[in-house]
């Protein structure tokens, strides 16, 4: 497929639309038009059809969009039809449950690999993952061709396991803990600071009106 630029704020849209567009298509809808979409994700339609234009025209007027031929375009624009493998390094609390969620359902994405310090569940499989010693990281994830990480450890071991990642070579952490660890800039970091966005979420509904305005 054509190399399609596009800026990084429609990149970040693209994941919400194709999980809608999923949805339709388990619902045997066949078309949709801006506004629906934008009543479902809560983005505004004028953003839409502008992030839909850097595709080319997929839209006709008066007509709506194509649901099937719109998935099968976003599918291969997201990589969908390959099934992308992730490793998960820390198997507490968070971590199993990111390995009970199942992100293929949706994304096509598995988490094909695990690690962990400790004896008492490496050398098990957990949710169907196998959970691996940390003295392994390196050869499964050069032979599984894992290049994104997804960390749950402990926040104070993260930038030593950060630094191990790097030397491997991998591409992409998701860091769980919540300290921002430091990469090389070709290597890309996106943080979920799951009480962080808690704390900011009580710290709006406190301090901020429906309107976004100060109380
Ligand atoms: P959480 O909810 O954050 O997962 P938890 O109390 O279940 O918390 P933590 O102490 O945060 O557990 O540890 C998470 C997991 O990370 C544990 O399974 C622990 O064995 C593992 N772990 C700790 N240190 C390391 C390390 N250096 N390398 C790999 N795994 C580690």
């Amino acid at each position: 497929m054509a190399e399609v630029k596009i800026p990084k704020a429609t990149a970040r849209r693209l994941p919400l639309y194709y999980r809608y567009l999923q949805f339709l298509h388990d619902s045997e809808k066949t078309k949709f038009s801006s506004a629906d979409l934008s009543e479902a994700v809560k983005v505004d339609s004028a953003t839409i059809r502008r992030d839909f234009s850097y595709f080319g025209a997929l839209g006709k007027r008066g007509y709506g969009y194509d649901v099937e031929s719109l998935l099968a375009f976003f599918k291969r624009l997201l990589n969908q039809d390959r099934l992308t493998n992730v490793a998960l390094i820390g198997v507490g609390n968070l971590g199993h449950a990111l390995l009970n969620y199942n992100f293929r359902q949706t994304n096509n994405i598995r988490i094909s690999a695990a690690f962990d310090i400790n004896p008492e569940i490496t050398g098990t499989i957990q949710s169907g993952v196998p959970i691996y010693k940390m003295a392994e990281l390196k050869d499964q994830l050069e032979q599984q061709q894992i290049d994104i990480v997804i960390l749950s450890v402990p926040m104070e071991h993260a930038q030593e396991i950060t630094d191990e990642l790097v030397k491997i070579g991998i591409r992409g952490i998701l860091n769980f803990t919540p300290i921002r660890v430091n990469v090389p800039e070709e290597i890309r970091v996106h943080n979920v600071d799951l009480a962080n966005e808690l704390q900011t979420l009580i710290y709006f509904l406190d301090n901020f009106k429906e309107d976004g305005s100060l109380i």
